[in-house]
């Protein structure tokens, strides 16, 4: 079916020449709500293709129910039967008065390539514009916009000429940007900035950062390098618009952004960036949230945005490195819920950890999480990604309701458990363990276990170490009373007590001895090594029961079966990697999936 557009009649129509159309038929290239309503009443513009240009028009309001009921949209071919021209801000803009969309076309692709339509101002009195009922139009957001802008010509005796270079431009929706034109400007916010990054290699050293644009088209992301950092790093500001021109438009590296465009900028020597005086056209960060339920379904390493309920906000930790014992980054974990029952751990790094200081149970909306697979499903958040707390975006406000209605008092299920129970490792009886002769090869085997504690080893359940952050080695005590580690060639006037319990569990069919290590040790004992022996000084007996109290309980054990030389034999150890309280409802379900199965 061939469009039945009015090819190249919208310029005799904005001109108002005598024998211009009386019934065009345009592509509707854009719909939009005006953020200014008057009297209450909601007004919607839209963008009219002719195929070879493109116009704004304004809908009478008594129209508006097309645009409501969806009938008006983009890419929808309408028939104009009553309209008018009118000069609004020095320009002309159509006033629809009445139409039909001719609804047999359907949604078609943009036609054709139409350009901006900049009908010169007339002469026509400004007075009796002042009249009219139509709102006044903020030209700027208008898709495509044009050369003249009101508020810049107003200025632009004060501005340096620059700036008038980049304000004179014709503004491209970033959508439209390419590898293949280069005389282009975009009016864009920033929605994130990342830090400074240093590198140092062979063949030299250097700095770079980059920030995120977004206009109503979409996003792209840009680099700067070097001399552009110490130029651009203090101009762009998060949360703020600019017109930016001359970048070098490059092939998107995907793996490192989780922006939606297939490029990416980089500036250049000769990038203008202006900081756009109407700040208020231009859409805040869009999202594409996923239910922490569904991260299950997400393939490791996508990049999703997430908005949940902060549950608990841990320490930030300084990592440094094994080697040089330097400082390397700085990293936080946070805890989210949702509506959807479920908790997931959240990772920030650098300058996000540091800064964080929302307080629990605030709405938090992340842009740019980085799926994990550690730990069944975490989430890490990239260095341009962004915190919002308490966005003004309607998932904000179901889920508040949600949290201040039932969620305070839900438990919540973890990726965590599901992931150790079934994804990673299988699951073993423990006469399986021993008939499949697991931990017997040379690569040591992992599996998980649903086994309940019968007896703890209590002699040497613990080894005084090393307090000094990541040693853990065994300390020797001194003549003088105090604590020796080896290893740190250094003296502690305490030792830090670490767990080394050797415990024996059983299920259904069989025994097996584990080891735990001190995180393990902690979570199934409830108490420090360190409280133990300070229990143990005070009142032998209550220490006792704390290893009674801790039997025959039951956990999930994750397992790692391994050949072990010991005094001439080899044997297998297993040791416990983690372990988890049992989650009853998974265990269920489990359960009926195996009785299914027969
Ligand atoms: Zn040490």
């Amino acid at each position: 079916m061939t469009e039945p557009i009015s090819v190249g009649s919208l310029k005799p129509i904005l001109n108002m020449q005598p024998g211009a159309l009386q019934k065009p038929i345009f592509q509707v290239l854009q719909v939009r709500k005006l953020t200014s309503v008057n009297n209450g009443v909601e007004r919607y513009r839209v963008v009219l293709s002719d195929s070879i240009h493109y116009a704004q028009s304004m809908l009478a309001s008594q129209k508006n129910e097309l645009v409501i009921s969806g009938k008006l949209h983009k890419g929808a071919i309408v028939e104009l039967t009553q309209f008018s021209v009118n000069m609004m801000k020095e320009r002309r803009i159509i006033i629809i008065i009445n139409l039909n969309v001719l609804e047999q076309y359907g949604t078609l692709p943009k036609i054709g390539t139409p350009t901006s339509l900049e009908a010169p101002p007339t002469n026509v009195d400004k007075e009796e514009n002042r009249n009219l009922e139509v709102p006044s139009i903020n030209q700027a957001t208008f898709y495509g916009n044009k050369p003249h802008m009101p508020i810049l010509q107003n200025q632009k005796e004060e501005i340096n000429n620059r700036i008038s270079s980049v304000s004179s431009a014709t503004i491209y929706p970033i959508e439209s940007l390419s590898p293949y034109q280069n005389r282009w400007t975009i009016k864009a916010r920033v929605t994130s900035k990342t830090e400074i990054k240093h590198w140092h290699n062979q063949k030299g050293e250097g700095k770079l950062f980059s920030c995120v644009f977004m206009d109503e088209s979409g996003e792209i992301r840009a680099t700067a390098f070097n001399d552009q950092v110490d130029m651009l790093y203090d101009v762009l500001q998060e949360g703020q618009v600019y017109f930016i021109s001359k970048c070098r438009v490059n092939i998107a590296k995907k793996q490192f952004s989780n922006v939606q465009n297939e490029y990416e900028l980089t500036f250049e020597r000769d990038t203008e960036v202006e900081k756009c005086p109407d700040q208020s056209t231009v859409p805040q960060a869009k999202f594409n949230f996923v239910f922490l339920k569904d991260l299950d379904n997400v393939e490791k390493d996508s990049i999703i945005d997430v908005i949940g309920i902060l549950k608990e906000v841990h320490e930030s930790v300084e990592i440094t490195s094994r080697t040089t014992q330097k400082f390397v980054y700085s990293k936080r974990d946070i805890f989210i819920v949702d509506s959807s029952n479920y908790s997931v751990r959240l990772t920030l790094w650098g300058k996000h950890a540091l800064d964080f200081n929302i307080p629990q149970e605030t709405v938090v909306a992340f842009k740019g999480l980085k799926v994990s697979e550690f730990n069944g499903r975490s989430l890490s958040l990239l260095n341009s990604g962004m915190v919002i707390a308490n966005p003004q975006i309607e998932e904000a406000y179901s889920l508040k309701k949600w949290y201040d209605k039932q969620g305070k008092e839900e438990s919540f299920a973890t990726h965590q458990s599901i992931v150790t129970a079934i994804r990673k490792e299988e699951r073993k009886t423990i006469a399986q363990i021993k008939d499949e002769q697991l931990g017997m090869a040379e690569q040591p085997d992992y599996f998980s276990i649903k086994a309940t504690i019968v007896f703890f080893k209590q002699e040497n359940a613990f080894y005084p170490a090393c307090p000094t952050a990541g040693c853990n080695k065994k300390v020797i005590e001194d003549n003088e009373g105090g604590w020796r580690c080896e290893k740190c060639d250094k003296s502690f006037p305490a030792p830090q007590y670490r767990y080394i319990l050797t415990i024996s569990v059983n299920d259904h069919t069989g025994q097996i001895w584990l080891s735990c290590f001190d995180d393990v040790g902690r979570l199934i004992i409830g108490k420090s090594a360190d409280d133990i022996v300070q229990m143990r000084e005070e009142n032998e007996q209550a220490a006792l029961n704390i290893f009674h109290e801790a039997n025959c309980k039951s956990y999930v054990f994750r397992v790692r079966a391994k050949q072990d030389s010991y005094n001439g034999a080899v044997r297998v150890r297993y040791q416990v990697m983690s372990a988890s309280f049992i989650n009853w409802a998974h265990e269920c379900k489990l359960l009926t999936e195996i009785i299914n199965s027969y």
